[in-house]
């Protein structure tokens, strides 16, 4: 192992492999580190990947990565105790060639996609965890490992090493995250037989579903629930900030507990075997979490950055994006052979005009929102539940009387004033 490296990437997951890929095929000197037995072996995600970040760096890479399914079909349910009203989308455009999105399982993806960082040149040695930067004269030059002699040299370092990034918070770069800016999620996969999953699904063989459940998942407080299909199991979790956690004494392996018996979703789960139990945080901060992502000799990308957009569950493809961002600065730094704070802060400007800053200012207040006022999900959620049954039961009723009187309901349940008011503040936190 040569003792000094261009770059030295932390975490394989997507973030890090992203930047150790790109910053090799240009030549670059690069060493990822993985603390888990191989990528993968620790990562969690519900599982859904998207193509148009992955294509970036691998074109048509689903003609050889491992995917479960590409998905043709978003739902979301708004679910009460036994009912449930659901909207969403199904596409067979998004079944064919170029794709959308697919579902994948971490440890399987995160393995083949690291190996295609070392097939481009990448040195990757797993099982080992970096337990701190190397800072000489307020400029990181390197890390130091928990091997015998574990000290290693580069240019640059990459922290790439998830959520809760120790690194980045010794430079001082964050703080403890609160409660409310992560989220603890529990997820399972259950084995159930691919026809049991296309008859459930409505789904051919190469068809994938997605469905995210709101409302009595998270017995009514902020959070989210998710089912997605994969080719011959299922990913169910569910999952609520820390805060909110707290707040209702909920503990989130009851959660799931709850919601895999819940009589909506136990039918789609019927004798499905489990086959693994997951728990990961996830980072919801969003825009105003977003901590300090360059300094000398060091930038942080994906989820250690805090660049997860929970409200449109997308976190791998930021991740993705701010490694190919990360990787273009740190060869144009190469070039200029300047790898000092200001040069490296090309990074920060790249990551503020993607769509990734744009897409965290836009939701920046509605995780907030959305935990301080817990009407949305408490009380909206089984309105609406009954709302629509009021209204699709035929007894003899005139449509307009029944329009009339679900109205009312809504504002004697609530106050009209209320009403305008909720409406107005949840407009205002996603528009
Ligand atoms: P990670 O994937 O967390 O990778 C960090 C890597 O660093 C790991 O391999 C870890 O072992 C390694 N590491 C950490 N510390 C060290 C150290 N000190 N030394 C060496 N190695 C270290 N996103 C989506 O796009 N779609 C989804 O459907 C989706 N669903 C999700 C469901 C759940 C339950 C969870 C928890 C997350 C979900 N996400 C989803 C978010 C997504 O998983 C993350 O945004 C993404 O994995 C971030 O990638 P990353 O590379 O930044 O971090």
């Amino acid at each position: 192992m040569p003792e000094k490296f261009d770059v030295i990437v932390v975490g394989a997951g997507p973030a890090g492999t992203s930047c150790a890929l790109v910053c090799a095929q240009k030549g670059l000197n690069v060493l990822l580190i993985e603390r888990g037995e191989y990528p993968g072996s620790k990562n969690v995600m519900g599982g859904v990947l998207y193509r148009k970040q992955m294509e970036e760096l691998i074109p048509e890479f689903w003609k050889e990565a491992p995917l479960e399914r590409p998905v043709i079909e978003q739902r979301f349910w708004m679910m009460d105790k036994e009912s449930v009203v659901q909207f969403g989308y199904k596409g067979l455009e998004w079944g064919v060639e170029p794709y959308n999105n697919f579902t994948v399982l971490r440890a399987q993806f995160d393995q083949w996609f690291a190996k295609k960082a070392v097939e481009a040149g990448a040195l990757l040695i797993n099982e080992t965890v970096v337990t701190e930067c190397i800072v000489k004269n307020g400029k990181v030059i390197g890390v130091r490992t928990d091997r015998p002699n574990g000290e290693v040299y580069a240019d640059v370092v990459v922290l790439a090493d998830g959520v809760n990034s120790l690194l980045s918070k010794q430079l001082g770069f964050h703080k403890e995250f609160r409660p409310d800016e992560v989220a603890l999620t529990v997820m399972e996969v259950i084995n159930l037989p691919k026809e049991k999953i296309n008859d459930r699904f409505n789904l051919e063989d190469n068809q994938g579903c997605t469905i995210e459940i709101f409302g009595d998942s998270t017995k009514g407080n902020l959070g989210t629930a998710f089912l997605y299909t994969n080719k011959d199991s299922l990913n169910i979790g569910v999952g609520t900030t820390l805060s909110s956690m707290i707040k209702s004494k909920m503990k989130p392996y009851d959660l799931l507990d709850y919601l895999k018996t819940h009589p909506m979703v136990k039918p789609m789960l019927a004798g499905g075997e489990s086959a693994e139990y997951l728990a990961h945080l996830i980072p919801e901060g969003g825009y105003r979490s977003v901590p300090k992502v360059a300094g000398n000799g060091v930038v942080v990308v994906g989820d250690a950055a805090q660049l997860v957009n929970a409200i449109h569950r997308e976190g791998s493809n930021m991740a993705m994006h701010s490694g190919l961002l990360a990787a273009e600065t740190v060869i144009e730094a190469k070039y200029r052979g300047d790898f000092s704070e200001s040069s490296l802060n090309l990074y920060r400007q790249k990551l503020y005009d993607s769509f990734i800053i744009k897409d965290l200012e836009k939701y920046k207040d509605a995780t907030h929102t959305f935990e301080n006022n817990p009407q949305y999900f408490k009380e909206y959620v089984p309105m609406m539940n009954k709302a629509m049954s009021k209204f699709f039961t035929v007894d003899g009723t005139p449509k307009r009387d029944k329009q009339k009187e679900i109205m009312k309901s809504v504002t004697a349940e609530r106050g009209t004033f209320k009403v305008i008011q909720d409406i107005y503040r949840a407009w205002k936190a996603v528009k």
